[in-house]
C-alpha cells in the first residue's frame, strides 16, 4: 500500500514532520540511513552513561516546543541543567555567563527523538537520488520530505531537481566531538565553557548535564580544526586533550577516549523561512538549516511547520 508521506531523515525535524502528518491521519513512513534514529542528537552509551556526541542540550523559547519539552520533563526525559556557562581559553576557566536555561537529557538527547518517534514506521535505508517528482527509490508518495542538512538534500536533488537542489544547498561547518572518560573527577567544578583561542570551542562536563555525575568530558572542535581533520578524526584527539588540560588547568589522563566526526555539524548561515514545500513536485525540505539559528528547538519547529503545511495540502 502506498503512503501519503515519505520522510527521509529521522533526526528531530523529520520525526516532528512525520508525527504532525500521522496525527492528522495521513499514512507516513520514515527512512533513515542510520542504525539508530536521532541524527545529530546521537549518543553513545558506555558503562551505563550515555554521552551526547552532537547537541548536548536544548533551549526552549517557543510555546509549541515548550509544550513538548514539558511533557519530557514530566517524564524525566529532560531536565533543567544550567543557565550559566563559563568562558575558557589557554589561561584556564574565566568568568561565568548567564543565559537561557539549558536542558539536558539524562539518557542522551537521542532519547527525545526516540520518544517522539513512537508509533511511527521507521525503516533503515540509504536513500538515493530523488527522481523528477515525489518519489524515493522509485516508490511514489503524495509528498516526499527531505529532513537533513542542506548539502545532503542538495546531493539527492541535483540530478533531477536542479532548482530545488539550489534552494536546499547551504554552507555547513564541520566539527569533531572528542569524548574522554576518566577514573574520577580531577577537574574544577564547572558545567560547560565556551572556549576561545584553542582548537576546541566548547567543553562540557557530560556527567553534570545528564545529572548522573559520570566522569566524562566532551569537547567540540572549532569548525576550522574540524574541517582540517575530517579525513582522520582520531588525529584531533591529542590536540583536543591538550586544549582541555589548558582550560581546566589539570593533568587529564582519560581511561578511554574517542572522536566522532560531524561532516555537516551546523549551518554557518541561517534562513528566515522555516521550511519549503514545492507546490509542483510535492517535495518538502526542513531541518535546522531552515531557521535563523541552528538549534534543536529550531529543527523541531521546522519539521512541525512543514508537517502542518503538508496536512493542509493533502486535506
Ligand atoms: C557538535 C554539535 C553540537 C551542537 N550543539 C547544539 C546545542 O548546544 N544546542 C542546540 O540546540 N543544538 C545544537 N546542535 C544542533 C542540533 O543538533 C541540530 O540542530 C539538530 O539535531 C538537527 O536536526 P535535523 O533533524 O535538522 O537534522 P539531523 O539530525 O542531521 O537529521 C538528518 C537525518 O537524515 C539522515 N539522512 C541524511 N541523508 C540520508 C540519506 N541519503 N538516506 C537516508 N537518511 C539520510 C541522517 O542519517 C540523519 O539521521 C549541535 C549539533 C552538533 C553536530
Amino acid at each position: 500500500m502506498s503512503v501519503d508521506v515519505l520522510v527521509v531523515g529521522a533526526g528531530i525535524s523529520g520525526i516532528a514532520a512525520a508525527q504532525r502528518c500521522a496525527d492528522a491521519g495521513l499514512r507516513v513512513r520514515v527512512l533513515d540511513r542510520g542504525r539508530r534514529i536521532g541524527g545529530r542528537l546521537a549518543a553513545r552509551t558506555a558503562e551505563g552513561h550515555s554521552v551526547d556526541l552532537g547537541a548536548p542540550y536544548c533551549t526552549v523559547s517557543d510555546d509549541r516546543f515548550r509544550a513538548v519539552a514539558e511533557r519530557w520533563i514530566e517524564r524525566g526525559l529532560l531536565r533543567e541543567w544550567t543557565d550559566t556557562f563559563q568562558v575558557g581559553g589557554p589561561g584556564g576557566l574565566g568568568e561565568a555567563k548567564s543565559g537561557p536555561m539549558r536542558y539536558g537529557a539524562p539518557a542522551g538527547m537521542r532519547s527525545l527523538v526516540e520518544d517522539l518517534a513512537r508509533g511511527l514506521a521507521v525503516e533503515q535505508r540509504v536513500v538515493g537520488p530523488i527522481g523528477s517528482g515525489a518519489e524515493v527509490d522509485g516508490e511514489p508518495a503524495r509528498v516526499v520530505v527531505l529532513a537533513m542538512p542542506g548539502p545532503q538534500a542538495e546531493r539527492l536533488l541535483r540530478d533531477h531537481q536542479a532548482e530545488l537542489a539550489a534552494a536546499a544547498d547551504q554552507p555547513y561547518g564541520a566539527g569533531i566531538a572528542v569524548v574522554g572518560r576518566f577514573a574520577e573527577r580531577t577537574w574544577p567544578e564547572f558545567d560547560a565553557a565556551f572556549v576561545s583561542d584553542l582548537p576546541i570551542r566548547w567543553l562540557a562536563d557530560d556527567g553534570r548535564s545528564h545529572g548522573d555525575g559520570a566522569p566524562v568530558l566532551v569537547a567540540h572542535t572549532t569548525q576550522e580544526f574540524g574541517a582540517a581533520h575530517l579525513d582522520d578524526p582520531d588525529a584531533a584527539i591529542a590536540p583536543a586533550l591538550d586544549a582541555m588540560r589548558l582550560v581546566l588547568d589539570t593533568a587529564l589522563e582519560p581511561e578511554t577516549v574517542f572522536a566522532h566526526r560531524w561532516t555537516f555539524a551546523q549551518p554557518t548561515a541561517g534562513r528566515e523561512r522555516t521550511f519549503l514545500l514545492d507546490p509542483e513536485t510535492g517535495i518538502g525540505l526542513c531541518g535546522d538549516g531552515w531557521s535563523e539559528r541552528s538549534r534543536v528547538e529550531a529543527a523541531w519547529l521546522s519539521g512541525d511547520d512543514l508537517g502542518t503545511a503538508i496536512v493542509e495540502r493533502l486535506a
